[in-house]
């Protein structure tokens, strides 16, 4: 595998609440979009996927897909034990996406609004749901993706990590493909670059530093409302 990661304030907001993890080594791709004032959402995002990465390297043996999806839950138990500790950190949680490459498979798991995409034949598809309210319209066909791209309510988050004692996650697995490339970000990236662009910049840029340095300096010409992060990696 080789990855390529970067994360940005953007124009507008005061400090990056997102988070990754590039782990090239171990195959452990991801990105957490932290929520709550008071620098809380930092604390989020920052927490989750340490906790994630912590319990899914900590040697238990099991099958990749429920190891994962028991980091994730850890994830979840250590942001919200974290959020009762404080008032500041009331309320606090994250977005997380994660893929763990092993072998020739990739396992997901995924919360929230930041997404997974993955990028084969020059096509690109999405491999999450956005647990959104603009994301649950969108597949009850109530709303089109570029409606729900430019929608005013689009930031509402209908799940989330560390909100709650236990967190609805979503998993998959995924059958790798060489050449196969997986774009995981953060939402700040995808409502200022529709998927379609995001495909064509992929397919113009091979190499995956520049890809990403464009899609960032896009997101910037484009006002950079909000934090962005990218991660991009090569299944080889
Ligand atoms: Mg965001």
């Amino acid at each position: 595998m080789r990855a390529e990661a970067l994360s940005h304030t953007g124009l507008v907001r005061p400090g990056n609440e997102d988070c990754f993890i590039s782990d090239v080594d171990r195959g452990l791709f991801a990105v957490a979009d932290g929520m709550g004032g008071h620098q809380a959402g930092e604390v989020a995002s920052h927490l989750a996927l340490r906790a994630l990465q912590e319990r899914l390297f900590d040697g238990t043996a099991g099958e990749p897909l429920s190891r994962l999806l028991a980091a994730a839950e850890f994830a979840n138990q250590t942001v919200y034990r974290c959020s009762l500790a404080s008032k500041e950190r009331a309320g606090m949680g994250t977005t997380m996406t994660a893929v763990w490459i092993v072998g020739s498979k990739g396992f997901l798991v995924h919360i929230g609004d930041s997404r997974a995409y993955l990028l084969r034949g020059g096509q690109l598809q999405v491999l999450t749901n956005d647990h959104s309210y603009v994301g649950e319209l969108v597949r009850s066909g109530g709303l089109t993706t570029e409606e729900a791209r430019v929608h005013p309510q689009r930031n509402i988050l209908t799940r989330a990590l560390g909100t709650d004692g236990t967190a609805a996650i979503d998993s998959r697995e995924i059958e790798m493909k060489r050449g196969d490339r997986l774009l995981l970000c953060t939402d700040g990236l995808y409502e200022v670059i529709p998927d379609q662009e995001l495909a064509n910049i992929m397919n113009r840029h091979r190499e995956l530093a520049e890809a990403a340095r464009e899609l960032l300096r896009l997101a910037l010409e484009r006002g950079g409302p909000d934090n962005v992060t990218v991660v991009l990696a090569l299944y080889e």
